[in-house]
């Protein structure tokens, strides 16, 4: 352990350890309660490891508060290599329960005795709702329950004064994400990924039969999984529970499956909710919906009740970094709690750490639950935030036929849609939703297959509402992309087919050669008039490196191949004592390095932005025996595809050989292509989605205002902001095609902080932005 560290609510530096600073060890005792999710264990690994280099103790208390409560063995010291290869594994390795003894004054007696006996006054304790709330009774009670103990002699006074009170960090594990507050809950990414595989599959056979499938997914009072996955599913009708439908939702339901299948769609698929209901508060279940369309329409409905399985299994990436990011702030902040401190939840705001007031938190997930008891249903989504909001217009959007769908206003403009650059998935959910969100802002939407070559051979033609079927879930690009920025030859033969076409306006959904064309073009708009439209650039890149937007459509899809592939050369690894050397894409740009490096659990990663010495990569390969020699038995390298220059995959390989001196064997292996291919994951899709509202929109208002900018969106700290293509001189560094400010850099130090239990170890103060109202 080394260093200082400046403290990141303070700014200050503090001395380390800083467990001898007061004198008295730090023990964090560690629990997940309630239903499990994916990437608690993610979050309990990060919780251990972050404890250990912050100086602190970290002990499980297993089985969620049955182990508070039952003592003995369920509380135990955690070591570094007890949550080694826990970070790709589902559910929870210290396991969860529900407890109903500890809902009473006897139960949080007989927790407080035992955390107390164990020297435990911090929790970091993980769960949902229920288990917060149970958190925050216990903390509240805890001086009281201290005297008591005292007074029956079950504890000394010394023991009680040495932790008069109890500091608690919680983090939200719940795959609903149903919690007030904060962006995502742990389990929720992973969830939508198993809701959308199964969507997927049902969508391919219900098209081969032209059938129907009622789907329930779980919620049982936040619509999150059903409407995000009707969204990224290309679902025909969603039923949750903030959104009660009107009386006779069952014959507009019926419509519009019927009318849907008029217009080109082979497959019906609605979602419901677990937790939905009508408007007189009755459960509408699946089995209701499918008896619903069969009496209405007579085609039989199959019925899929997803259940436990979208618990299942391994999670997501977000499902890792994300909870390893919180599991290091909970730490950090719990260590830095001062007797008396409100407890604090930390949760998501636009990527980001936020720190959030717990009580205020659960009283405001209540509320939620308050409001749709109530039939305030307007406020009850109004309170899931604007992007839920947003969402159920954009599904009513997606998946309206357009017999039923009113236009704004018709209106006699074209737009255009194109790709530009490398293939990144969801390319197919932005062509589709600006197809639909153009119909129905009453402009008429053209592909343009092949880029622009494609442009300029006039391969361009009408996209009708049902020619986008299905590319929601289909990886590849359908209108075909290509990498060419074109020459300033080719620009009259553009602006001819662009007035051949009658296109007012341009969609370049792209990589960086779609900004760099767009660039090119804008230094030439005066001497070609016809190219003076509105053009909006969507980011769509698996490598992450576009100016104005913190993540490209692609990238997740990419994360998520690649991490799939070296969990699996982990497990091929594990047999014999190897350490996997693999290579991820990215160009220049180490997001997909650094990401699946810390997602996957890889000991060293390697980035193109940062300096590669032989003198570095021989100490780590010296290190690395001497872990092996220790123990080890695997360990895994990730490098950017252009990290170390001329030390490439191979150099690297021979030089960790070199050093092994017969302590481990060395294979390589590059993730490739792979991180390109297949369907979207959720994320992407929904990302896509997103921006191309917003693209549309901005658009339609370009057109009526007579404006011709040449733009680029992309999302920034929750926004979705524009910037001229003038700027982006200013935010990429040219010569490395990425932007010169990379907002995940700050999270480098995550590698060294839970990579290895041998030295160098660093702490560092992870940001967070605090949400939790003053401090005591
Ligand atoms: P979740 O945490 O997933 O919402 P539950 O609501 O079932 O799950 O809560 C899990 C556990 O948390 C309960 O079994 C109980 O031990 C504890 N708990 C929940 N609510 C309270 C409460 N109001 N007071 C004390 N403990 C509670």
């Amino acid at each position: 352990m080394g260093g200082s560290a400046k403290t990141a609510k303070t700014g200050k530096s503090s001395a380390k350890p800083k467990s001898t600073q007061s004198g008295q060890e730090k023990r964090i005792g560690i629990l997940t309660s309630g239903g499990d999710a994916q990437g608690m264990n993610a979050a309990v690994r990060s919780a251990v490891r972050s404890a250990i280099v912050l100086g602190a103790k970290p002990f499980a208390i297993r089985e969620g508060w049955m182990g508070a409560v039952q003592g003995g063995s369920c509380i135990h010291e955690l070591s570094w290599g007890d949550v080694s290869n826990t970070i790709s594994k589902g559910g929870t390795i210290i396991g969860t329960a529900r407890c109903p003894e500890f809902r009473d004054w006897e139960g949080r007696l007989k927790a407080c005795e035992n955390l107390v006996k164990n020297g435990i006054d911090r929790l970091v304790s993980i769960g949902g709702d229920g288990s917060l709330r149970g958190t925050e009774e216990l903390r509240q009670d805890w001086p009281k329950l201290l005297a008591q103990l005292v007074e029956e002699k079950r504890l000394s006074p010394e023991e009680a004064k040495a932790h008069s009170s109890l500091r608690i960090v919680g983090l939200v594990g719940s795959i609903d994400n149903d919690m007030a507050g904060t962006d995502m809950t742990i389990g929720t990414d992973s969830a939508l990924n198993r809701i959308l595989a199964a969507l997927d599959q049902l969508s391919s056979t219900a098209a081969s039969h032209q059938r129907t499938f009622v789907v329930e997914v779980m919620g049982r009072n936040c619509g999150y999984l059903a409407l995000m996955s009707a969204v990224a599913g290309g679902s025909d009708y969603v039923l949750f529970p903030e959104n009660p439908p009107a009386p006779g939702w069952e014959e507009d339901m019926c419509t519009v499956l019927s009318e849907g299948r008029k217009h080109g769609r082979r497959d019906s698929i609605v979602v419901v909710a677990e937790g939905a209901k009508d408007r007189d508060g009755q459960p509408i279940t699946a089995h209701y919906v499918a008896e619903a369309i069969e009496q209405r329409t007579g085609e039989s409905a199959r019925v899929t009740i997803l259940g436990h399985i979208q618990r299942g299994g391994t999670p997501s990436v977000y499902d890792r970094w994300m909870p390893t990011l919180l599991g290091y702030a909970a730490v950090q902040d719990v260590i830095e709690a001062q007797p008396g401190d409100p407890a604090k939840v930390m949760g998501v705001r636009y990527n980001r750490i936020a720190r959030l007031d717990l009580t205020q938190t659960v009283a405001a997930t209540s509320n939620v639950h308050e409001l749709i008891k109530s039939g305030e249903y307007d406020q009850a989504i109004a309170s899931r935030g604007t992007s839920f909001t947003d969402m159920v217009e954009i599904f009513r959007v997606l998946s309206t036929p357009p017999s039923l769908l009113k236009p704004l206003l018709r209106k006699a403009k074209k737009v255009a849609v194109m790709h530009v650059g490398g293939l990144a998935p969801g390319m197919n959910m932005a062509a589709r939703a600006a197809v639909r969100f153009g119909l129905q802002r009453g402009l008429e939407v053209l592909g343009i297959e092949g880029s622009w070559q494609g442009l300029i051979d006039g391969k361009v033609h009408k996209l009708r509402w049902k020619d986008v079927e299905g590319w929601d879930f289909r990886g590849g690009a359908e209108l075909g992309t290509k990498r060419e920025v074109p020459t300033v030859e080719q620009f009259y033969a553009i602006g001819r087919s662009i007035e051949n076409h009658h296109i007012d306006a341009l969609v370049l959904i792209g990589g960086y050669n779609a900004y760099l064309s767009a660039q090119a073009i804008s230094e030439e708009l005066k001497h070609y008039p016809a190219l003076q439209i509105p053009m909006v650039i969507v980011p769509a890149s698996i490598d992450n490196n576009l100016p104005g937007a913190e993540i490209s459509i692609g990238t997740d899809t990419a994360l998520n191949n690649a991490v799939w592939s070296m969990d699996l050369m982990k497990e091929s690894a594990a047999a014999s004592k190897r350490c996997f050397i693999t290579e991820t894409m990215g160009r220049h740009c180490g997001y997909l390095a650094l990401m699946s490096g810390i997602a996957a659990g890889a000991e060293r990663v390697y980035l193109e932005e940062e300096n590669i010495s032989l003198e570095t990569l021989g100490k780590h390969a010296t290190e690395m025996r001497e872990a092996f020699a220790k123990g080890r038995r695997l360990a895994l390298v990730v490098r950017n595809e252009l990290a170390g220059g001329h030390y490439d995959l191979k150099f690297m390989a021979n030089v960790f050989k070199q050093e092994s001196l017969g302590h481990f064997d060395v294979r390589i292996d590059s993730v490739g292509y792979l991180q390109q291919g297949g369907a979207p994951s959720p994320f992407d899709r929904l990302l896509a989605v997103r921006l191309m509202w917003e693209t549309m929109r901005h658009i339609d208002v370009a057109l009526d205002s007579g404006q011709c900018a040449i733009e680029y969106i992309g999302e920034e700290n929750g926004q979705m902001s524009y910037h001229d293509i003038s700027q982006m001189e200013k935010q990429v560094n040219p010569e490395k095609r990425r932007p010169i400010n990379q907002w995940w850099m700050g999270l480098r130090p995550l590698i060294e902080v839970m990579a290895s239990s041998n030295p160098p170890i660093k702490d560092f103060p992870l940001p967070v932005i605090d949400m939790s109202g003053p401090r005591s």
